[in-house]
């Protein structure tokens, strides 16, 4: 466990405390949720009412719009709202926010439901399916509209949207008063029937709250309710040519739902005064039942390197910059996945930057530490040889035997020897990395160049002798002499001191296999701030595909197997490429944090 997570005395670690844990535990403790109901099912005061106690101590919710693929800054939401119920003794409920009738779509839905079930949470509790979608509400919604009509809170303004923002006002102007805004409770409803009856134009009026046009929050100058417009929804059909707009509707979502800690980025923070006048006004009606949930801000995630805006994301993938939403390169979570990340790594990363009040930039290598943490205790280890140059003993059939190849083994992971070892072979000539020779030295270079002697990993010690060339000068073999006696493992193997360990894949038994070198996007930390083009850093190196050398036990490797290739970083076998004869490897994160050095 990593520094920054505090341990109690019995060292069993427990999760470092933010601001919404306290507010938690202070709810708890004094009881404000405990008298409330719970009636099965998302309802009205009255459903609740004839419930029973509510068994969930705490009820938070993840509502996504289902227009797009979840990305690394929902899994933050995710984490925060499933983890904050489990630890509580409370639920979380998946809510599809579908009160937009034109953006939806069953693909998204299904890619949600997945991605939130395989980060290792669960909308199921105590045998109850809490998934809902928002728009099962719009009965209730258009009820909660006609009784505030009916109350004097809404009327139906017919100003142009153009007036309308004109009388808006500013900052440092309050607002003017609709000339409509003195209409009558029962004109307002006989309008609002009407325009539920399709009697007026798309966009021709709307429904508005009534509170205040000079409040100093521009936010409670009399929000619109409730617009007109003819768009066949996913789930209503064409029932309703009116439609909530998401500040109305998001407060009665959570109300109905019994939510009790609305917790959501902070951009809704100057929203959070009408959350709390319409819930106030509909508990007054007796509509909905009380205590009322309430809204709590965190800051959003911003991570370097990243773009999270779903519509930029769209654009990455309709150009073909990336071969889909789950290309290994995008932040969405399934791109992530296909990555080599596992649930594991996302939920630490999302516990470890923690849950704050106010905007900041968590470094990119902060998210790939989390992976490079929790694969190192588990994966099994790998010798590949990514850039192969052959290696040829010259001495072999002298000191070995012509065709004779030898057994080697290595543990499966260096910690873990109940996995076992893993078994190859080595022989006259071997694959070794391009890099790992040099004719001329540089200070500081301990492996392979002529005189100087260097380990083969798990093998043998050799003594480089040089190398061949093609007629253009490029180095098509390195030679090596096999000094007897030294192979790993065996009594007076390490008589003869080197400085260099090298590992390599034996041309008698390695394999090929395709591997994918990812890297960031982005060149920018920052790709798209200050209303830059994103592609403009767009990285022309973020993908490298090499046909590579890999140990003989890599071939019962199946899709999202991962493993660490010794010297060269965590890689996982491609969920979507892998498999059937073919082997396609993707780099997940490099062993160390590598990036701009
Ligand atoms: P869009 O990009 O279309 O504006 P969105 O990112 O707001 O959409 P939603 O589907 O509305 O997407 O988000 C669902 C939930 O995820 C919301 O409660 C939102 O607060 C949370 N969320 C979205 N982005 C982030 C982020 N970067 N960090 C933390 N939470 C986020
Ligand atoms: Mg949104």
């Amino acid at each position: 466990m990593s520094a920054s997570t505090p341990t109690t005395p019995d060292s069993t670690p427990t999760k470092p405390s933010n601001f919404l844990r306290q507010i938690i535990e202070h709810d708890l403790a004094g009881g404000t949720y405990a008298a409330r109901q719970w009636g099965g099912s998302p309802g009205d005061a009255a459903h609740h009412a004839a419930g029973q106690s509510d068994p969930a101590k705490i009820r938070t919710r993840f509502p996504p719009e289902p227009n797009g693929y979840l990305h690394v800054g929902h899994a933050k939401s995710i984490c925060l709202n499933f983890g904050l119920a489990r630890d509580f003794g409370g639920v979380c409920h998946l809510r599809f926010d579908d009160t937009n009738p034109e953006k939806e779509d069953l693909e998204y839905v299904n890619a949600i439901k997945d991605t939130v079930q395989w980060l290792g949470f669960d909308w199921n509790a105590n045998g109850v399916s809490h998934l809902y979608q928002a728009s099962d509400y719009f009965d209730f919604m258009y009820r909660a509209a006609e009784y505030l009509i009916e109350a004097g809170h809404a009327y139906v303004d017919e100003q142009s949207a153009e007036a309308m923002r004109e009388n808006r006002g500013d900052f440092g102007k309050p607002g003017v008063d609709s000339p409509f805004r003195a209409r009558t409770p029962a004109e307002n409803l006989a309008r609002f029937r009407e325009m539920r009856d399709g009697a007026h134009e798309d966009g021709s009026m709307v429904l508005r709250s009534k509170i205040d046009m000079a409040s100093p929050n521009i936010n409670l100058r009399d929000p619109a309710i409730y617009r007109i417009r003819r768009a066949t929804h996913h789930n209503t059909g064409d029932k309703w040519c009116i439609y909530p707009m998401y500040t109305f509707a998001h407060p009665i979502e959570d109300a109905l739902e019994q939510i009790t800690h609305s917790i959501c980025t902070l951009e809704f923070e100057d929203q959070r005064p009408f959350y709390d006048w319409l819930l106030d006004r509909l508990c007054e009606g007796g509509l909905l039942a009380q205590p009322h949930p309430h809204q709590y801000e965190f800051a959003r995630l911003n991570l370097t390197y990243v773009i999270t805006s779903k519509r930029k994301l769209a654009a990455l993938v309709y150009d073909k910059r990336v071969s889909g939403w789950d290309d290994p390169r995008m932040p969405t979570i399934v791109g992530l996945r296909r990555r080599g990340y596992t649930p594991e790594a996302i939920q630490l990363f999302a516990e470890r930057i923690g849950v704050t009040k106010s905007d900041s930039w968590i470094d990119y290598s902060t998210l790939e530490g989390c992976l490079r943490e929790t694969l190192d205790v588990s994966a099994p280890r790998a010798c590949v040889v990514l850039d192969p140059v052959k290696l040829v003993l010259t001495n072999w059939d002298d000191v070995m035997g012509a065709g004779f190849v030898d057994d080697c083994s290595a543990p499966v992971h260096p910690h873990l020897p109940e996995l076992g070892r893993r078994h190859f072979k080595i022989g006259k000539e071997v694959w070794i990395e391009r890099s790992d020779f040099e004719e001329t030295p540089p200070k500081g270079f301990f492996r392979l160049f002529p005189g100087n002697k260097t380990r083969l990993k798990y093998g043998h010690v050799i003594e480089c002798t040089g190398c061949a060339k093609d007629a253009a000068g490029h180095i098509t073999q390195v030679h090596a002499k096999l000094i007897p006696d030294t192979k790993s493992g065996t009594p007076g193997s390490d008589a003869v001191k080197v400085k260099g360990v090298i590992t390599w894949v034996a041309v008698a038994d390695g394999i090929s296999a395709q591997v994918r070198l990812y890297d960031r996007l982005f060149t920018d930390a920052q790709p798209d701030a200050g209303g830059r083009d994103f592609l403009e850093s767009l990285n022309p190196d973020s993908l490298k595909t090499v046909t590579a050398y890999v140990e003989p036990s890599l071939i019962s490797a199946k899709a999202d197997d991962k493993f660490q290739f010794e010297r060269h970083g965590y890689f996982v076998a491609d969920r979507k490429d892998h498999g059937a004869g073919k082997m396609v490897f993707n780099r997940a994160v490099g062993l160390k944090d590598s990036w701009g050095k």
